[in-house]
């Protein structure tokens, strides 16, 4: 038989536990009691498998290695319908490497390739961090008596992601030139 890994598991392994049980092309481990007349598929957690039957208390605290590397699991083959195994290992990539990581100021994980970036018409650019800070200028014109405005726009421009999350061309907002 192959390797077992054995819960807790980490959250990377249970996001590959979970595109295995819905993704993978082979047959999701079910639950093993007895009420079902039909099993349903096993739900991975940090302290390992759960029925999803509420009034089900199977627990399984065991893996298969392999589930939790989609390089292992099978081909497609014929017309089979969903995400691909390359497109499932995909999403689990993007699971394990922190989503917010293409959100951080100056990312360039979503940038397209340069080829492509050079058949584009980028034009300017302003982040939506520094958009909104401009339509709160706005506002603080209109409701000077909103004394808590000028601090949500001062901190709307903080929160600029600097570069374009996909064209990378650099936000244009004045709050980014260098105060002599
Ligand atoms: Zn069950
Ligand atoms: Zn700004
Ligand atoms: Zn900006």
């Amino acid at each position: 038989m192959t390797d077992t890994i054995t819960a807790p598991w980490t959250s990377e392994q249970v996001a590959a536990l979970e595109q295995f049980q819905t993704a993978s092309g082979m047959h999701p481990f079910t639950c093993g009691a007895d009420l079902h007349s039909l099993p349903p598929a096993l739900v991975p957690s940090h302290s390992g498998w759960y029925c999803p039957d509420p009034a089900c208390d199977y627990r399984q605290d065991w893996a298969h290695t392999f589930m939790t590397n989609p390089s292992a699991w099978p081909k497609p083959f014929g017309d089979r319908h969903g995400p691909t195994p390359e497109e499932a290992h995909d999403a689990v990539l993007a699971a394990i490497s922190n989503q917010s990581a293409a959100n951080v100021p100056g990312a360039t994980t979503e940038q397209l390739p340069a080829d492509v970036l050079a058949l584009l018409d980028t034009g300017r650019y302003l982040s939506t961090a520094c958009e909104t800070g401009r339509l709160l200028d706005e506002a603080i014109v209109r409701n000077p008596d909103r004394g808590d405005l000028p601090g949500w726009r001062d901190r709307m421009h903080t929160r600029c992601r600097l570069n374009h999350k996909f064209t990378g061309v650099l936000c244009g907002c004045p709050c980014h030139e260098e105060k002599p």
